[in-house]
């Protein structure tokens, strides 16, 4: 790779086959190694371990069982000191298990994650280190990093690729002429950062609320101090159930709520406007709301209709 001597823009990039390629502007997408934007340009890395302590995974592939039906869903389990996940495909399922390796050795991890494999193993596990955070800058001079060369989490919400589209679509919305005028690239930056941060926040809000106590890894993540725009959230959710909406969110307050209520943590007051309701207004709300969303599921066909109609072609 080769800058201008002038202001440190990439000028060129060389192939392996020697061939040089010139451009104005530069899309690193060469995954954790970050090649252009991090290694190149030197922009630093931002660690969040102290939130997020896991920093490895074992992912393996399993056969599905002749005559089981598909789930429709990817199953998540808690272990000693991470998680497992398991994820159907028609022709295989994936599992793995993400965790922390201050706390458990190799060893235990495949101990933990081998016994519940979604069927028998198709491949040996394949260990995965990685560290989470992010690029302090996506864009540097001339060079946009997307993807896992701009930053990683793990997958406990399956984000990456809801990033990298975001991405996408943030470069398309933002997209330079020549001058790279610095006020475009401090917009993608602060949208690119802003945008991880609440997806960071909502991802460790999973690990501050647990409820084990067997083990070191879970009280760690209890005990630990969340960033201040989680603390912020999670204080207006117990003072009255008020979901705070930043800007560049991914998740819904529904998602938010289903982690609050899957841990039992539930506000201490309500906001008083509710009071202008009667209860019988609200009964009719919530019973409108239960019937849509049976008639709904009633004319929904179920997964494995659906992956049959998808194979004949006729899936909507
Ligand atoms: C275990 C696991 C589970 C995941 N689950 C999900 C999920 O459920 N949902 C989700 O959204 N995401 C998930 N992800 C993340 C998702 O797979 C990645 O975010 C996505 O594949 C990253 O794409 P990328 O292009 O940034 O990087 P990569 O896919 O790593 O691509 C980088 C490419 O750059 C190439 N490269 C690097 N250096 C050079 C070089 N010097 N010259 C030429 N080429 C080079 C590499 O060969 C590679 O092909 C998961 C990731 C892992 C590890």
């Amino acid at each position: 790779m080769e800058q201008r001597p002038e202001d440190g823009f990439i000028r060129a990039v060389t192939l392996d086959d020697g061939r040089e390629v010139e451009g104005d502007l530069f899309v690193d997408c060469s995954g954790f190694r970050s090649l252009l934007l991090g290694e190149a340009l030197g922009v630093r890395f931002e660690d969040w371990g102290r939130w997020l302590p896991c920093d490895a995974a074992f992912a393996v592939q399993s056969r599905n069982r002749p005559g089981d039906a598909p789930a429709p869903f990817t199953r998540v389990t808690a272990r000693s000191a991470g998680w497992q996940w398991g994820i159907p495909l028609r022709h295989r399922a994936g599992n793995g298990l993400v965790f922390s390796s201050a706390h458990l050795s190799d060893d235990q991890v495949l101990a933990e994650l081998m016994p519940h494999l979604l069927g028998d193993p198709l491949t040996e596990p394949r260990r995965i280190p990685f560290r989470p955070g992010r690029r302090a800058q996506a864009w540097s001079r001339n060079c946009v990093a997307i993807g896992l060369s701009a930053g990683f989490l793990e997958p406990l919400e399956s984000t990456s690729i809801a990033l990298i589209e975001t991405g996408v679509a943030r470069l398309k919305q933002l997209f330079p002429d020549r001058r790279f005028a610095p006020a475009v690239i401090d917009e993608y930056n602060d949208q690119s950062a802003r945008e991880m941060e609440r997806v960071r926040d909502f991802i460790i809000l999973h690990y501050k609320l647990n409820r084990r106590t067997d083990s070191a890894f879970w009280r760690d993540c209890r005990e630990m101090t969340v960033p201040d725009t989680l603390q912020r959230k999670i204080d207006l959710w117990t003072a009255r159930g008020e979901f705070v909406r930043y800007r560049w969110e991914m998740f819904h307050p529904a998602s938010w709520l289903a982690i609050y209520d899957g841990f039992g943590v539930h506000p201490d007051d309500y906001d008083p406007a509710v009071d202008a309701m009667t209860p019988a207004d609200l009964e009719r709300g919530l019973r409108d709301m239960r019937d849509n969303i049976a008639r709904l599921v009633a004319s929904t066909p179920d997964h494995a209709q659906y992956l049959a109609a998808l194979d004949r072609g006729q899936a909507a």
